[in-house]
């Protein structure tokens, strides 16, 4: 039987914490004008996708409610960009125009130019024989910064673990102890790569402690415990396009189970000569083989909607 820390949450409004202590930088809120921050940031899943749906508002010190919006503004234009991940989620006619409206007006700080001019060429050569040398022209849709994608992470994170770390007669949640270890960023064309696939198998059993869908799909969390350590799991979708996991906790224990993960499948060409190409396909994923937000086997807890 699965442990009842999971509770059934009201799926049609937001919880509110009044908390003294800014959930990203403890900063004392009592002394300093307080802002109301949401975690899942408003405008980083389209418009009105979170009107009478779960969400979390805490209080915020003014810089980090700001850093963390300026995080959430080209994040969010490039993974509801259409060409960074086909989603299966319904994109009404509005929230197609909504797309289009940010990648023209956000700035990808990876490129300083719009989202939707930030599309990177790269040029390949690859030597082969005595003479000769392939080029191959790559054209990749607009990248997120992967450092700004893991602290935006590293701030949901934060607000999650003071909300479930709550204490009431305190007004202050509290955070992880031990460090915070992001693994891989993908997007949906390579949902199923060996690491994250393997990722999922090896926290599968590990007890959930936030199993969150909201935003009608466009945002989901997992926040699993491991059985015998001060370690937990984490992992994200973003706007259905872009998948972040990773650990928190102690290093050590980290470090077992990702030594298990993985390796990519690389390709090998040898080109003669003792040149050689090595390169990697993005893998699909299933919807039957998703594991990533599932509950343990045979857990009937219900989801946090
Ligand atoms: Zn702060």
């Amino acid at each position: 039987m699965l442990t009842p820390t999971l509770t059934h949450l009201p799926v049609n409004r937001a919880i509110r914490l009044r908390n003294v202590i800014c959930p990203y930088c403890a900063c004392d809120l009592t002394a300093k004008p307080v802002t109301k921050e949401h975690v899942l940031g408003r405008r980083f899943v389209p418009k009105g996708k979170l009107n009478g749906h779960w969400n979390l508002i805490v209080n915020a010190c003014g810089p980090c409610n700001n850093r963390k919006a300026d995080l959430e503004n080209d994040i969010s234009a490039i993974t509801l960009h259409p060409e960074h991940g086909e989603t299966h989620l319904d994109y009404d006619d509005a929230a197609k125009e909504e797309a289009l409206r940010k990648a023209a007006k956000a700035i990808s700080r990876r490129t300083k130019k719009p989202v939707k001019d930030s599309h990177e060429n790269m040029k390949l050569h690859v030597p082969f024989g005595p003479n000769g040398k392939f080029s191959f022209n790559f054209t990749s849709p607009p990248q997120i910064d992967k450092d700004r994608a893991f602290e935006l992470a590293r701030l949901q994170l934060a607000g999650f673990f003071n909300w479930i770390t709550y204490q009431q007669d305190e007004e202050r949640g509290y955070w992880w102890t031990g460090g915070y270890h992001p693994l891989i960023m993908v997007r949906r064309a390579d949902y199923g790569n060996k690491i994250i696939a393997d990722f999922a198998d090896a926290v599968l059993e590990w007890e959930p402690r936030i199993l969150g869908h909201t935003a009608e799909g466009f945002y989901r969390v997992c926040v699993r415990r491991h059985p015998g350590a001060e370690c937990w799991s984490w992992a994200m979708e973003w706007n259905g396009s872009t998948r972040l996991v990773g650990f928190l906790g102690d290093r050590e224990v980290v470090k077992v189970v990702v030594d298990r993960l993985g390796p990519l499948q690389m390709h090998h060409h040898d080109l003669g000569n003792g040149d050689f190409m090595r390169y990697r396909t993005e893998v699909p994923l299933a919807d039957k083989d998703d594991k990533l937000f599932a509950l343990p086997t045979g857990a009937t807890v219900p989801l946090t909607s």
